[in-house]
């Protein structure tokens, strides 16, 4: 299966590969959709971040007639892209694959109106208007108003096995993937709140949870940590260390084990097991925005609450970067819509379009 998408009058060709369903961007003979000179693009709405947030607000906006413009980065699609089953995404009956998820949204964005293009913005002038960015191929984007929609990656561990077997019994998300772990035998790694409340999560799904935990206490917050231990289906291996995640044999291979070492007496272990959640942590990809708008100290961008807007007028953030809670692509959807109405409201009484 392979899709060709049209972006910004070039022709990039998405491959999927075989297993994971993934996208992934080839070169195309005829056109490599790569630019000679570098361009100023001038536009009303800049959407940096090409996931569920950036496409929905894309969607809105163009809707709104603001003829927005995306620049979708390193990883078109988003995080969705390096999954397989999403359940959880409202108006399907089935199950769908993520790469087929951000591919309708980038289609459905591109059929209303919205200019897409390949490039990663690398730095950014939000300090005064119009607002300035630079791209990763020399051009430059000059925008009336910007949402930031750049989200936000799961911590790895780097092991061996983590990222072969990602999607194929390793995750990263309880909410997102637990369903599938049903009356199975699960492993979360960690020993933070994000931790414990994946662990909380499993143990009402799954028949057993083992908490893997380098050190000899967690840091999550007392009461999270008394509600784990009261629970019948939990065990916490402390001091120790995954190293490995072990394959199933077969023509589809997946997680069936982790290899453990104890931190203290150096002895090692297998853990058998259906599934394991990595939860140490995610980063939201706000470096390029630091000291150009409010963050918190965990580096995710605040925004009003109960609104997308963040300190800088005309500047609005969705979904993960500014939501460290939920991660869940409709609600990336949701605050996607939300800056999008904002920014055409925003738009609608303070800026003076830039000459196009
Ligand atoms: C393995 C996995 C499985 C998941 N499964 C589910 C699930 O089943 N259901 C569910 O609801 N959620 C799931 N999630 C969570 C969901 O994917 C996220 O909540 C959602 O993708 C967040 O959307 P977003 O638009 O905020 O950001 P992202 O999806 O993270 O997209 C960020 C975008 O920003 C772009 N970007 C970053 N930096 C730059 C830059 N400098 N310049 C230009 N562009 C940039 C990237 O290229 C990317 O396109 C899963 C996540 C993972 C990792």
């Amino acid at each position: 299966m392979s899709a060709l998408l049209t972006v910004h009058g070039s022709q990039i060709c998405f491959a999927v590969t075989a297993r994971r369903g993934k996208l992934a961007p080839v070169d195309n003979a005829n056109n490599s959709g790569i630019r000679s000179l570098s361009t100023t693009h001038n536009t009303r709405l800049l959407i940096i971040g090409a996931g569920p947030a950036g496409y929905t607000a894309a969607i809105y906006a163009a809707r709104a007639g603001l003829k927005p413009l995306m620049v979708a980065g390193l990883q078109p699609g988003g995080q969705l892209m390096i999954t397989t089953e999403v359940e959880n995404y409202p108006g399907f009956a089935e199950a769908v694959q993520g790469p087929f998820l951000m591919e309708q949204m980038q289609k459905q964005a591109v059929h209303v109106g919205t200019e897409i293009i390949q490039d990663i913005i690398t730095s950014i002038d939000l300090g005064g208007r119009p607002f300035r960015a630079l791209g990763d191929s020399g051009d430059s984007y000059v925008a009336d108003s910007v949402v930031i929609a750049t989200g936000a990656q799961a911590r790895w561990l780097g092991i061996p096995g983590e990222k072969e077997l990602s999607g194929f019994g390793v995750s990263a998300c309880a909410t997102c993937d637990g369903f599938f772990f049903r009356g199975k035998t699960v492993a979360v790694v960690g020993g933070g709140n994000t931790a414990v409340e994946e662990a909380l999560y499993l143990a009402n799904l799954a028949k057993h949870v083992t908490v893997v935990h380098r050190r000899d206490s967690f840091r999550a917050e007392r009461i999270l940590q008394q509600r784990l231990f009261a629970l019948p289906n939990v065990t916490v291996l402390w001091d120790t260390v995954v190293e490995a995640v072990l394959a199933s044999e077969g023509q589809f291979p997946s997680a069936r084990a982790l290899v453990l070492r104890n931190a203290k007496t150096g002895a090692a272990s297998e853990l058998p097991l259906d599934g394991v959640f990595v939860a140490i942590g995610h980063d939201p990809a706000t470096a390029l925005f630091k000291g150009q708008v409010a963050m918190d100290a965990e580096g995710y961008i605040e925004t009003v609450p109960g609104s997308a807007r963040t300190n800088v007028p005309g500047v609005f953030a969705a979904g993960d970067v500014q939501d460290k809670v939920y991660r869940q692509a409709v609600t990336a959807a949701g605050t996607g819509c939300m800056a999008a109405l904002e920014a055409e409201k925003w738009l609608a009484h303070h800026a003076e379009p830039v000459l196009t």
